[in-house]
C-alpha cells in the first residue's frame, strides 16, 4: 500500500513563522528587542504589526533612528526576509550598525501575507492610504509609529513583477538619491539594475526614479526636518536568495553611507 503525502497547502501563510527567527533572535541577543507596534482583529483573529530594533553600538552622538518597512504588500516576502538576515548579520557584527537605532518592522499588512495578497484582507492596498485619513486599522498602527518614533530615515521594501531588475524610488530628493544610487550599486554583484527608461510608468535612470505615487507609506507630512525616504525594488521574478541577498547588501550600504553623511555634517 502506497502512502500518499499530499504537501502543506501554501495559504494561509503562518504568520508565526515568518517572525518565530526573528523572535529567536531577540531571545539570543540582548542588542534585539521584540515588540509589537500594534494589533488589530479581522475576522475573529486578532493579527498583529511586530517590531524588531536593533541598538548598535553608541557613539557620542545620540543615535541615528531609522525605519525599515516590509511587506506592506501581503505578497512580497523577499523584504521581511532581507529584514531577518540583516538582523542575523548584525547580531554577528553589531559594528555595522554602530551609531543606529534599527527599527525593522517585517510584516506591516499581516492579512495580506497570510492570504499571499498584495492588498489587505479588506481589499486595500495598504500603499495608497498613507496620511489621508484612513481608518485602516493598519494605517492607524503605522502613521501612529511613523509619529511617535520621528525617523531620521524611511526605507519601504517592496517586489515587482514587472521589472527587469533592482531599482528605487528617490522622491526627487538629493539626499535619498545619494543614498540609493550607492545601495543599487552595492546590491548590482546579485542583480542587475533595471535599464529601462521608463519603470512602473515613471521615468527613469539607473534604476533611479524622482516620481512616486501618492498615499505611499511615508514620514508625517508636518515632519521637520524632513527624514531620508528610500523605496527599494527587487525584480519578482528572481530567484528568492537573490532578492534577499542583494536588499541586505543595499540595506548596509544605505548604513554606511548615511553614517558618512552624518560625519561630515553634510547638508543635503
Ligand atoms: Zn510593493
Amino acid at each position: 500500500m502506497v502512502m500518499s503525502t499530499s504537501p502543506e497547502p501554501v495559504y494561509p501563510h503562518k504568520l508565526r513563522r515568518l517572525y518565530w527567527p526573528f523572535l529567536a533572535l531577540a531571545e539570543a541577543c540582548r542588542e534585539v528587542v521584540g515588540t509589537v507596534a500594534g494589533s488589530f482583529e479581522a475576522g475573529g483573529n486578532r493579527y498583529t504589526v511586530p517590531r524588531f530594533a536593533f541598538h548598535g553600538p553608541a557613539t557620542s552622538t545620540p543615535p541615528i533612528r531609522l525605519g525599515v518597512f516590509a511587506l506592506v504588500h501581503g505578497d512580497e516576502p523577499a523584504g521581511a526576509l532581507a529584514l531577518q538576515r540583516l538582523l542575523g548579520l548584525l547580531v554577528d557584527e553589531p559594528a555595522a550598525a554602530t551609531g543606529y537605532e534599527l527599527l525593522l518592522y517585517p510584516l506591516c499588512n499581516p492579512t495580506g501575507y497570510e492570504d499571499g495578497t498584495r492588498h489587505n484582507r479588506a481589499g486595500f492596498d495598504l500603499n495608497r492610504e498613507f496620511w489621508r485619513q484612513s481608518d485602516l486599522p493598519e494605517i492607524g498602527i503605522l502613521e501612529e509609529e511613523l509619529r511617535t518614533q520621528q525617523f531620521d530615515g524611511i526605507i519601504a521594501l517592496h517586489t515587482d513583477d514587472t521589472c527587469d531588475g533592482l531599482y528605487g524610488y528617490t522622491q526627487g530628493r538629493v539626499l535619498n538619491e545619494n543614498l540609493l544610487a550607492p545601495a543599487l550599486r552595492a546590491s548590482a554583484h546579485v542583480l542587475p539594475v533595471d535599464p529601462r527608461g521608463v519603470i512602473d510608468g515613471f521615468a527613469a535612470r539607473e534604476g533611479l526614479i524622482d516620481d512616486c505615487f501618492t498615499g505611499i507609506l511615508a514620514p508625517p507630512p508636518e515632519q521637520r526636518p524632513r527624514p531620508f525616504e528610500i523605496i527599494f525594488e527587487t525584480p519578482a521574478a528572481a530567484p528568492m536568495t537573490q532578492q534577499v541577498e542583494a536588499t541586505c547588501c543595499a540595506l548596509q550600504s544605505v548604513l554606511a553611507e548615511y553614517r558618512g553623511f552624518i560625519a561630515q555634517g553634510a547638508n543635503l
